[in-house]
């Protein structure tokens, strides 16, 4: 009995046109009744979120609960509807960011690394060159920090190196260039293999798992703080790891992790833990699930794919979560599993399952979840969840924020 979780209430796909007729066409495009649907409930979440701003934190800088997160949220309204209105917010709330920048952090979500690199792909989609190259000049100076691990920098996503590291493919990704040179994030990358091959020699378990991570002295499996993040990463083409080394370190510290997986199909927030209980995307198969559809792109092996439908299907089962409708832990976050399914295979059972997620979150605060601290916030409030309702209009495009590539 799955506490966590509310029972997920919709029919299952089943493979009639009637399933899914109400939600998309058989190219995947949402009908207009639908589409009309999550566009009118996006802009009353809007208004909702903009009157809960006025009481949040105003020295949080994140991206994960603070200002860069909403002028994220923003810029991504903008490459949506296109309307020059998103992208003067995007600007007004992250020039808010840059006022309380953390000086402690080096990350996307947690640092300072994401409010320069939205800042930066603002400044440059308003033609503003010189503040967009200033902001990218202050991002880069970290780099050889974050290479060098100062501050006993750990290698993980919300803290550590691969949060720098997404920073800089980020702004590639926007400029639609390579706007930063490549050689930045291959040295990183060197850098977290080095620091994974240590972790794992200290602890004599080369045999086992020729890479391991840890932070906060424990071993993390999931997405947000543990070794299916970092390694989603270092299987990216281009990454500078190469043939060799994805097949004799990352492939077999991978199928290691991949034994950790419960008879539930679920996966442990940490080596060792035996509870089967968080299908979040920072703990649990709702994150593990996009490292498993990049084995599969770059090995070819089935294993890896059925391991991603499984996944799914842990979602399908257990994702609506009592903790909201959120992106880090919540039902808008665990959906993108199911978009990244539909991306991957592009059956339409994914897509038909993200519907349905989309339409629990229409109904936005009406389950009696809890509240989370930061209410409004892109990664555990409404933001996400409109940020989410949004790439739902464009399926194929949709890309889960600050993390898949
Ligand atoms: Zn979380």
């Amino acid at each position: 009995m799955d506490t966590r979780a509310l029972k997920n209430p919709y029919p299952d796909y089943d493979g009639t046109p009637a399933c899914t007729q109400h939600l998309f066409d058989h190219q995947g495009r949402l009908t207009a009744e639908f589409a009309g649907r999550v566009s009118s409930k996006i802009n009353e979440l809007l208004s909702h979120m903009e009157n809960g701003l006025k009481s949040a934190d105003p020295r949080d800088c994140s991206g994960y609960t603070g200002w860069a997160g909403i002028a994220l949220l923003y810029l991504h309204l903008f490459d949506v509807y296109g309307e020059a209105s998103f992208l003067q917010r995007a600007l007004d709330y992250v020039s808010r960011s840059l006022q309380c920048l953390t000086r402690r952090w080096v990350t996307f979500l947690c640092g300072d690394a994401g409010p320069l690199a939205v800042a930066a792909v603002i400044y440059h989609r308003l033609q503003r060159r010189q503040e967009a190259d200033d902001c990218l000049g202050r991002l880069l100076q970290y780099q050889r920090s974050v290479v060098r691990g100062e501050g006993s920098l750990p290698d993980e996503l919300l803290y550590g190196r691969i949060g720098y590291l997404y920073s800089l493919v980020f702004v590639n990704q926007q400029y639609q260039g390579e706007k930063i040179p490549m050689q930045y994030i291959q040295e990183i990358c060197e850098a977290i293999l080095a620091s994974g091959e240590n972790l794992s020699r200290k602890g004599r378990t080369q045999d086992k798992t020729p890479l391991l991570y840890e932070w906060y002295q424990e071993y993390y499996v999931g997405a947000a703080h543990g070794l299916a993040g970092i390694y989603y990463f270092l299987m990216q083409p281009g990454f500078g790891v190469g043939d060799d080394r994805l097949l004799r370190v990352v492939k077999p510290s991978m199928d290691y992790m991949c034994q950790l997986k419960f008879p539930s199909g679920n996966y442990p927030p940490c080596i060792g833990d035996t509870r089967d209980q968080l299908v979040h995307w920072c703990h649990g198969s709702p994150g593990v699930l996009y490292m498993l559809l990049q084995a599969h792109k770059v090995y070819g092996e089935d294993q890896y794919l059925l391991g991603a439908l499984e996944c799914g299907e842990v979602i399908w089962e257990r994702g609506l979560l009592k903790k909201g409708y959120g992106l880090c832990h919540g039902a808008a976050g665990n959906a993108y599993g199911f978009l990244a399914l539909y991306k991957h295979t592009h059956a339409p059972q994914h897509l038909y399952r993200a519907c349905r997620f989309a339409e629990w979150c229409l109904d936005y605060g009406k389950h009696g979840c809890r509240t989370p601290d930061t209410p409004f916030s892109l990664f555990e409030g409404m933001a996400g969840t409109i940020y989410f309702l949004a790439d739902l209009m464009q399926p194929l495009r949709s890309k889960f924020p600050a993390f898949e590539m």
